[in-house]
């Protein structure tokens, strides 16, 4: 507790409370609301047709960090929302990718799958053959649980500091953005395209609280059903109103690639999905929040709870139509929509005075190339299949007496060398690791590749890309080599489902988010200075007075404390 704030706060309330003592100064609520792929000048693009009390609250009443960003390399969703969470590097927290190749087996991991706590709702699984979401579908079972999290989260501090009593709840669309924000101590809800509902394993609850089935039970999902996105203004207003129709983005059988954006029947089994890469999803993610504070009584007792919400549309819009799209313009403007909502919900439950807020995201994401390339600025796609590399590759394993495969696999962001390889000594390990690496960097569309053995060794260069690798390598999930694409070149072909863009790089629009904490006495001001994601966590434990999270290595954001 700070005395300069319970000063101003009872000189602030003394004509109010005359006769009551001194006013507690402890936030009843702390809501972290995370927007998937929010780049950090999205909010602002549109900022002179935003309404009242979304963005333009926060950016008007809050502590606003304008030059935010991520600090690892890998910037994808797990990774992002675990250091969000942690503020830890993916180094120690290991969430080093959305996903890796487990050694021991060989397979691809998703990074919260856990096959010991299967979903609480039967049939609630992934349909490998509706899900759009490429690293959805990697999953081997459909349990989940935050055990590959390896470090605590604040809200598992708010939960040992508080003896158990602070109520902890995240959710979200997305499994990762729900699990990685609930930590180990907390529940976790996310959508199920399967059913229409909000799910969650058996790591969280033995049966649903009754308030999640009646919730469900409302079916509001299928309440779009037969109905379709629309703009929420005349297309006349919109910065991208005269290029909805762009041949870069992704045309969904049903769903197309202009205004009005149908969401089909409710029993079509993409219905759900659609329902998802649109407003829809969030909407629907605002409504169970709704119902979640209310029914948990978040924020009614002295001990500080908290909530996590991720909402997921702005992400899986940016992915189908890119951040520069009439589609994804239409949706920061219905987000605001949704925050405003939010928002003034929490103030007549709660008190925006007592509740905390922060709001960040998990990464940002870059323009679509074609869209780039209309400005003649660069970019494109990358597409290693097409790669001469077999020549490259012979020549290697000759050099390096090398007799079966050299190349395992590659699993975005790293290229992992055979078994056979990665049980040789560590020097061999390296020699080999670089050769591989030097071959990459000959691809015009490869910035860097840097050896896991050279950073382990400290054998790289000290430049500020290379800290960002090295950030982000864990050396029991990391691959052999991490492999950089140039800046505006990605690849954009998932199993044949061609999006218009992709992110998970560690250049600028990828790294470069939003940082605003709000409410309980916190100033109204712009702050310019370079600060980073994984302070979040840390200003958040000792604003509240927590020890920071096991692995935390950010620092306190001491505007918002002081
Ligand atoms: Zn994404």
């Amino acid at each position: 507790m700070k005395m300069t704030r319970s000063i101003v706060f009872v000189a602030f309330c003394a004509c109010a409370l005359p006769l009551q003592a001194a006013p507690d100064d402890t936030p009843r609520l702390v809501l972290q609301i995370t927007v998937d792929q929010l780049r950090g000048d999205l909010p602002t693009r549109y900022y002179d047709r935003l309404g009242e009390g979304g963005f333009r609250y926060l950016w008007e009443n809050g502590t606003v960090y304008t030059d935010a960003r991520h600090n690892h390399a890998n910037c994808e969703t797990i990774v992002g929302h675990t250091t969000l969470a942690t503020g830890a590097t993916p180094a120690v927290h290991g969430m080093i990718g959305n996903v890796w190749l487990e050694r021991e087996t060989g397979e691809t991991v998703y990074n919260i799958e856990d096959a010991r706590y299967r979903l609480l709702t039967p049939g609630a699984d992934v349909d490998q053959e509706t899900e759009i979401d490429p690293t959805q579908k990697a999953a081997r079972s459909e349990g989940r649980s935050p055990a590959a999290i390896l470090v605590s989260t604040f809200s598992d501090e708010l939960v040992a500091h508080t003896g158990g009593r602070a109520k902890v709840l995240a959710v979200s669309v997305k499994d990762r953005g729900a699990v990685s924000m609930a930590g180990h101590a907390g529940k976790a809800f996310w959508f199920s395209k399967a059913n229409g509902g909000f799910v969650t394993s058996t790591y969280y609850y033995d049966q649903y609280p009754a308030w999640v089935d009646e919730w469900n039970d409302q079916e509001l999902a299928s309440q779009y059903g037969g109905r379709e996105w629309r703009l929420l203004h005349p297309q006349s207003s919109y910065l991208f109103a005269d290029t909805d129709d762009r041949p870069w983005e992704t045309d969904l059988a049903g769903f197309g690639r202009t205004f009005p954006h149908p969401w089909g029947d409710s029993d079509d089994p993409y219905f759900t999905t659609l329902l998802t890469t649109s407003p829809a999803g969030d909407e629907l993610t605002l409504s169970f929040a709704k119902t979640l504070i209310d029914r948990e009584g978040l924020g009614e007792d002295v001990v500080p709870d908290f909530l996590a919400i991720s909402f997921s549309s702005t992400d899986y819009v940016g992915h189908l139509f890119g951040p520069s799209s009439l589609e994804s313009e239409d949706n920061i403007l219905r987000l605001d929509r949704v925050l405003a909502e939010l928002l003034e919900f929490v103030d007549e439950k709660v008190g925006l005075e007592r509740t905390v807020i922060v709001l960040s995201a998990d990464h940002g994401g870059p323009d679509a190339p074609g869209y780039s390339n209309s400005l003649n600025l660069q970019g494109g796609y990358v597409d290693p299949e097409t790669w001469n590399k077999e020549a490259a590759i012979a020549r290697l394993k000759d050099e390096l007496e090398i007799d079966g495969e050299l190349i395992e696999k590659y699993e975005h962001p790293y290229v992992y060398l055979s078994p056979a390889i990665a049980s040789r000594d560590d020097a061999e390990r390296e020699t080999i690791e670089r050769a591989v690496a030097a071959e990459l960097s000959r691809f015009p569309e490869v910035s860097l590749a840097v050896s896991s053995r050279a950073l382990e060794h400290g054998n790289v260069p000290d430049t500020e890309l290379i800290r960002t690798v090295l950030r982000n390598f864990n050396p029991k999930r990391s691959g052999d080599v991490y492999v950089v694409f140039a800046p505006n070149w990605f690849i954009n072909d998932f199993d044949g489902l061609v999006v218009a863009s992709t992110h998970g790089s560690p250049w600028e629009y990828d790294a470069y988010v939003p940082i605003v904490f709000a409410g309980h006495g916190i100033a109204a001001q712009h702050v310019s200075r370079r600060v980073y994601t994984v302070d979040v966590a840390t200003t958040l434990a000792n604003h509240l007075g927590l020890k920071p999270p096991s692995g935390a290595s950010g620092e306190v954001l001491y505007e918002v404390t002081e």
